[in-house]
């Protein structure tokens, strides 16, 4: 309403000013034609003024019309400016306008807005005092200059500082405004905030570069690492060592405490590790329960020798999860560059190597890479293509050692044991290659053959009239594994025909106690089909017999190492017979391994030992030979008792 009344009134009096014009062009002709009249003597009729009374008002016409497209110029122009001000306002955009000297003369008001000031408390302060220390000395010394050059700047990174101190991360582009002389009077900036961008990227490469679950170094970082770490102490002529290590026993912690468990453990243990290295040393998760740290510029063996030893000793500390405290260790294998490798890829290999020799040392411990380790993995890698040779070539063969009944004599099963027939070597214990077999995974396909052959060769016997006789198969932790392994042995014994209840599967104790929850439920699975289940070697491991109660177990295999000495022995007697003695009241049936003389079957028989399984009864044996003890030995050896 205002703005329109007031519009009214311009054209008003525009409209006024244009007639005043008008009249007074007329008004000034007129006075002219009568001043030349009077002088020149022309006699004044009215007429006479119409000439010049015409000429008057057109002249006053035209020079009301030159205002008139002046003043309507102007109005454009103010118009434009006003609305251009308005968008510099209230577009949503930080926009600033500097005089030559960086002072502010103009700021939008998200410009306002986003830095938290108002407008009073900006205009005519300098530019770079809403910068960061850092841009303002790059804004100095750097962009200033350029845009006095070139007249413009675009993208500069800079930081603002918020009127409460908050740091915001902007990309400014800013181009001057030049005056006729071409002198620079004024810079107009557009100001974009990129504070949201930097944080996702910094997000982005947290994800590439930082393990989420501990925050430290992952692979791909800590390879980076490595790799300038020995450009560094190839230019310094210095040493690097690295150090590999896995946590002992982690995945029995995770299966039988949970994941979550895991996972405070692992951080417990990266915050225990940065606790033992300094600033220039690098400690990284490669995934898993593996962890590495870089430590440049080590001098020797010593040094490395008493930082595992502190590193050991820190991981052995109890880590409390809640009510619960546990104790876990680590293995360290250790590669020193350039000693061991000068390559990045090398030198983590090598540690990996030595850390596997630190396990095989008994856990808990550290090694030092050498090269005869280097050479046990290059004939490692060597047997597992033999073995995949031998797999196709179909080199394995099954062998059969009787077991005895101790108190009747008879033979009252039988185990099954793989043999190789290398067309070099000759004929090949499992003892040299299956645990190679268990770390490529040939163990699987491996396996089931053994299964299938030995349930076959049974049924066989069992067709040609042969007693029927419980046969225990060995079955390794990385079979046992499998999501699938219930399945197999399904397969195999519809497959075969084999009747269940004869068939008797040997577990070491190591594999019982991986993860017990689901070995009970993988056992109690086997058991409901009829199989028999065998823990063999027991003694070599830690599991306690009253632990042992909790598994469904139908038989307890002496270890040899223990049977081997009971008659000289008395620590090992002792232990038999405690064994013997515990078992029997579990209710579990006793066999004892590697009975090779008759003062062992004696002293066994005396506590009442159940079963042996040894050459003093017979050594095992090739199908045939097996066939003919089934078919007649039997009577031979119950010589053997008396
Ligand atoms: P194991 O299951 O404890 O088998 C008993 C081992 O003791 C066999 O060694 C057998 O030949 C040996 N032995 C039997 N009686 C005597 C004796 O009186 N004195 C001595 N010194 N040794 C005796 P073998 O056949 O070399 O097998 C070694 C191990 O390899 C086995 O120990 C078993 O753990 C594993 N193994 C054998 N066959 C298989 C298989 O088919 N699958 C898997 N996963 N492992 C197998
Ligand atoms: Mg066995
Ligand atoms: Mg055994």
């Amino acid at each position: 309403m205002l703005r329109d009344k007031a519009r009214n009134r311009e054209t008003l009096a525009r409209t006024g000013f244009l007639a005043l014009w008008f009249v007074a062009g007329a008004l000034l002709l007129c006075i002219l034609s009568t001043l030349q009249m009077l002088y020149l003597d022309v006699p004044i009729s009215l007429r006479a003024y119409f000439f010049p009374f015409m000429l008057g008002g057109l002249s006053g016409l035209v020079v009301a019309a030159w205002e008139f497209r002046l003043r309507e110029y102007s109005r454009r122009l103010e118009e434009s400016e006003r609305r251009f001000r308005r968008l510099y306002q209230n577009t949503p955009v930080m926009l600033h306008s500097i005089d030559p000297q960086g002072r502010l003369i103009n700021v939008s008001n998200f410009w306002l807005q986003t830095m938290g000031y108002r407008r009073e408390e900006v205009i005519g302060r300098h530019l770079t005092e809403f910068y960061s220390d850092k841009s303002r000395r790059f804004a100095e010394e750097t962009v200033f200059p350029e845009f006095f050059r070139a007249g413009f700047v675009k993208d500069i990174p800079y930081q603002m500082v918020k009127k409460t101190g908050e740091v915001i991360h902007v990309l400014l582009s800013a181009v001057a405004e030049y005056d006729d002389n071409g002198k620079i009077v004024r810079s107009l900036a557009v100001v974009i905030d990129v504070t949201e961008r930097k944080q996702a990227e910094r997000e982005i490469q947290k994800l590439a570069y930082y393990d989420t679950l501990t925050g430290l170094p992952n692979r791909t970082l800590f390879h980076d690492r490595l790799g300038q770490a020995l450009a560094q102490a190839r230019r310094e002529e210095r040493k690097v060592g690295v150090l590999f290590l896995d946590l002992d026993r982690f995945k029995a912690i995770n299966d039988t405490l949970g994941h979550a468990a895991g996972d405070i453990l692992l951080k417990y243990i990266a915050r225990r590790l940065l606790g033992c290295v300094r600033q220039s040393d690098t400690v990284a998760r490669l995934g898993g329960d593996e962890f590495v740290v870089i430590l440049p510029g080590v001098h020797t063996e010593r040094d490395l020798t008493e930082f595992s030893k502190k590193i050991l000793e820190t991981i052995s500390k109890p880590v409390r999860l809640g009510e619960k405290k546990f104790f876990t260790t680590a293995s360290i294998g250790i590669s020193i560059f350039p000693d061991d490798a000068k390559a990045v890829e090398t030198l983590i290999r090598n540690a990996d190597i030595a850390m596997y020799s630190a396990k095989d040392l008994g856990k808990n411990t550290f090694s030092f890479f050498s090269a005869d380790m280097n050479e046990k993995v290059v004939e490692k890698m060597g047997l597992e293509t033999r073995l995949r040779d031998a797999i196709r070539r179909g080199e394995f063969f099954l062998t059969y050692q009787p077991q005895m009944d101790i108190e009747t004599g008879a033979i009252s099963g039988m185990e099954v044991l793989l043999r190789w027939q290398h067309p070099e070597a000759g004929t090949v214990s499992p003892a040299t290659f299956i645990r190679v077999a268990e770390e490529t995974g040939l163990i699987i396909p491996i396996g089931e053959w053994v299964l299938r052959t030995a349930c076959e060769q049974a049924v066989q016997w069992h067709k040609a009239g042969l007693p029927r006789l419980r046969m225990g198969v060995n079955i390794s932790s990385r079979q046992f594994n499998q999501p699938d392994f219930i399945d197999m042995v399904d397969r195999v014994l519809q497959q075969t025909g084999y009747d269940p209840r004869f068939l008797e599967l040997e577990l070491t104790e190591g594999i019982v106690m991986e993860n017990v929850p689901e070995t009970i439920m993988t056992l109690t699975d086997l058991k409901v089909r009829g199989i028999h289940l065998a823990i063999d070697d027991f003694g070599t491991g830690y599991s306690s017999l009253s632990y042992l109660k909790h598994f469904p177990f139908d038989r307890l295999k002496i270890a040899q190492e223990f049977v081997r000495d009971i008659s000289i022995d008395p620590e090992d007697a002792a232990i038999v017979e405690a064994i013997t003695a515990m078992a029997c009241s579990l209710g579990l049936q006793v066999v004892a391994e590697g009975v090779e003389r008759k003062e062992q079957l004696d002293f066994l028989r005396a506590r009442r030992c159940h079963e042996m399984q040894g050459f003093y009864f017979a050594h095992p044996l090739k199908a045939p030979e097996m066939t003919g003890m089934l078919r007649g030995g039997l009577s031979q050896k119950n010589s053997l008792l008396h």
